[in-house]
């Protein structure tokens, strides 16, 4: 049987699936064990096999992961937990994974009312109590099993640092039920050269030793489990200057989230740094880097384009990109809620400190900077951070527009800072209101639907107007079936994951502007589907 998905980074790859598994329903409160100290005593070898596991991956891990990997390993081996569980399977005769389960509770309740660093480490706390819950059943703990050999990994959806951590040697391809094209899965599997197609429904049902991936085509299939060769897209060759046949610039930027990423960058012939999603840096930090930990942190990503135009943007937290150290409340919809720029506007002493540290690590590296706030909805919040941006020294200060709301005041906004750029991502979930993660409402993300397409040209147009530069950094910029239209819309540069920037580059070379005009209108008067 032929599934058929959003095919989201490109290639095809076969080879045996090993399933993600989801997290651990609560484990049943009987029937209570024939013998409770035997039951009781299963509970601290559990414990101590998983913080074993646990410490041994850390000491194969660097930088964050490392830390995580090393404080999740401490937990697991922290005896209260253990006394906690063996006292409730004795004073409540109950099952060993339950008494595990209720134990973790009390200690989350305790830790939540204490409020600050220690009620984030919930999570952590649900995470320990599901590994051991798991070694107790025989089951495999939620979660991104450990891979020894080359795998097609499939899922319900993948947390951001799930797929940051993935190894393209290990990982044929990526295949999940849920997910859209612009969701971070998406992003970093592309990132990371790994196949991928997302919005598979039915993909976790599916029987067979195997799966066959088509990231182009977005099908998978049932195989037999034999690995066999990625293909992966041809490269297309480009000369590392963006334009078009008649010489018209559209600069290829590249959107960075690592100092991998701008190595990878910097050798695919980006022209400077488009996006530098700085959150990425931090995703399971347990508290706020300090301003040297972040200098260091930003520097090693900008180095590799020294004379060359980077833009950072600051942290966008909250919503697909919780981060622990901001501990946000939970929110009914947190797409909508307290998330990127809104976040420094109760913690404008976390957002100075990472200006400082940005401006620290520019000038170290001998960058261009430029820095952008993401999530910017007024001029008013466009002057307010123009303003904290220009003391902290920063030379040219822009701001995402990927809000309906930003678009439609993108003059305003304007005058108030050096340059925008186009969120695609953001703007086509608010402006279709679907969620950019949800495969359901894939459709509606896909980047050519014509109100979009619209809503771009028309902050060009105000651009343009200004005399000042309007960029995309979403995943639309990364479509060389699109670049064309975009260029013809008015955008300035087009930034992307730096295995895309070939593709898109070729695309431009073959088309002049008059062209490219004339596919814009055509692309803004068809009827989305
Ligand atoms: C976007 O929304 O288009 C964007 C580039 O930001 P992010 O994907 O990080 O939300
Ligand atoms: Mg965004």
């Amino acid at each position: 049987m032929q599934l058929s998905g959003v095919g989201v980074s490109p290639g095809r790859a076969a080879g045996p699936r090993v399933l993600v598994a989801v997290g651990l329903p609560e484990p049943a409160a009987g029937p209570a064990p024939d013998d409770v100290e035997a039951e009781a005593g299963k509970i601290g070898p559990a414990a101590a096999e998983v913080a074993a596991l646990l410490s041994d991956r850390a000491r194969s891990a660097t930088g964050e992961a490392r830390a995580v990997l090393e404080t999740t390993a401490l937990m697991a081996g922290d005896p209260a937990l253990v006394t906690t569980a063996e006292r409730l399977v004795r004073e409540r005769s109950l099952p060993s994974p339950r008494a595990v389960w209720d134990a973790a509770a009390e200690f989350s309740e305790a830790l939540s009312a204490s409020g600050g660093y220690l009620a984030e480490r919930v999570r952590d706390i649900a995470d320990v109590r599901d590994r051991i819950v798991a070694a107790l059943l025989g089951v495999d703990p939620p979660g991104i099993p450990e891979l020894t050999s080359p795998s097609v990994l499939v899922a319900r959806d993948l947390a951001p640092a799930d797929t940051a951590g993935l190894d393209p040697d290990l990982v044929l391809a990526l295949v999940t039920e849920e997910g859209g094209p612009t969701s971070h899965t998406a992003i970093l599997a592309r990132a990371l050269g790994i196949p991928a197609v997302v919005a598979c429904a039915g993909v976790l049902a599916l029987d067979g030793p195997g799966l066959a991936v088509d990231g182009d085509s977005g099908t998978v299939v049932a195989s037999d489990g034999t690995v066999r060769a990625v293909a992966r897209t041809p490269r297309a060759t480009w000369d590392g200057i963006g334009r078009l046949a008649d010489g018209h610039r559209v600069k290829l930027l590249a959107n960075v989230g690592s100092a991998a990423d701008a190595r990878a960058a910097a050798e695919a012939g980006a022209e400077g740094i488009g996006l530098f999603r700085t959150e990425f840096c931090f995703l399971s930090a347990p508290e706020e880097p300090t301003e040297a930990r972040q200098r260091e942190a930003y520097g090693a990503v900008l180095e590799p384009f020294a004379g060359k135009p980077v833009v950072v943007r600051t942290l966008d937290a909250g919503s697909d990109k919780p981060l622990a150290f901001l501990a946000m409340g939970t929110e009914p919809n947190p797409a909508l809620g307290v998330r990127g720029l809104r976040i420094a506007f109760d913690r404008p002493d976390v957002l100075d400190r990472q200006l400082a540290a940005i401006a620290g690590a520019a000038e170290a590296t001998g960058v261009e900077l430029s820095v952008m706030a993401p999530m910017v909805a007024t001029a008013a919040e466009a002057a307010w951070f123009a303003a904290r941006a220009r003391a902290a020294g920063v030379p040219r200060v822009g701001v995402m527009i990927e809000i309906p709301a930003a678009a439609l005041c993108a003059k305003e906004i304007l005058a108030e800072v050096d340059f925008v750029s186009l969120g695609t991502n953001d703007l086509a979930q608010y402006l279709f209101a679907a969620d950019r993660q949800l495969g359901a409402v894939a459709e509606l993300n896909a980047p050519d639907q014509p109100a979009l397409l619209r809503l771009v040209g028309s902050v060009a147009e105000a651009a343009e107007g200004a005399g000042k530069p309007a960029g995309i950094c979403g995943e639309a910029a990364a479509s060389p079936a699109l670049a064309p239209v975009l260029a013809g819309l008015g955008v300035t540069s087009l930034s992307m994951n730096a295995v895309a920037l070939a593709q898109v580059g070729a695309a431009l070379r073959a088309v002049d502007l008059a062209t490219c005009r004339e596919a814009a209108a055509k692309a803004k008067e068809l009827v989305g589907g």
